[in-house]
């Protein structure tokens, strides 16, 4: 497919918030994709001239730019200028980032909830940063796996810090909805670098947390 997420307009508009208003609103006009969700509504059997269907090419191209918009983003610009020295030595974690993928191998989605964590050594960055992180890489076509690991790597890599830990748990409907899993199972993934993964205490102190059930 061409590439509209790297078109201004919409680059603009994909940054802006991690949930615009209205996805079918953006400002993208991709023919060529809107021209194959046609030709596949036909082979589903479907009359991609009926009313009810009439604009679901248009809409489906801008929630899949949307839901792909991660390919078109890097760490640095997300990150920007919201790297702060600091002294602070102990643990910063952000629980329970809302996550919405695709997996790869079906194109359906998978969802859930990323915990994240670092132990800074010199520098910390903004926590609003740590969520677009997740999405840059959420915002794709993807393997939870892989997703944890490029979250890790990319918090690694703008913070040198002591150590990272992310964990994703996620549901996915590649498996509930062909039937392959029981509905409630939940995958768990995690990666851990530096000390979270070489210092048992701090590992067992983020995976606590991580999974603790929260009074609040
Ligand atoms: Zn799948």
């Amino acid at each position: 497919m061409s590439s509209p997420a790297s078109q201004p307009a919409i680059r603009s508009a994909l940054h802006a918030s991690i949930h615009p208003v209205d996805v079918d609103e953006l400002p993208l006009d991709d023919a060529g994709y809107a021209a194959l969700v046609r030709q596949q509504l036909a082979l589903l059997g479907e009359d991609p001239e009926r009313e009810g269907l009439a604009r679901t090419p248009d809409r489906v191209a801008k929630a899949m730019h949307f839901l792909t918009a991660g390919y078109a983003m890097t760490v640095e610009e997300i990150v920007g200028s919201a790297l702060f020295e600091e002294e602070h030595e102990n643990m910063v974690m952000v629980r329970d980032i809302e996550l919405y993928s695709l997996c790869e191998h079906h194109m359906l989605p998978f969802f859930g909830r990323a915990h994240v964590a670092y132990i800074p050594d010199g520098r910390i960055v903004g926590l609003s940063k740590l969520p677009r992180i997740v999405d840059i890489f959420a915002r794709r076509l993807q393997v939870q796996e892989r997703l944890t690991e490029q979250i890790a790597e990319a918090i690694d890599d703008v913070l040198s810090p002591l150590g990272v830990g992310v964990v994703v748990e996620a549901y996915h409907l590649c498996m509930m909805m062909r039937g392959v899993e029981k509905q409630n199972s939940r995958t768990i993934t995690s990666a851990l670098r530096g000390v979270f993964r070489d210092d048992s205490r701090t590992r067992e102190e983020f995976l606590s947390l991580a999974h603790a059930k929260l009074a609040v």
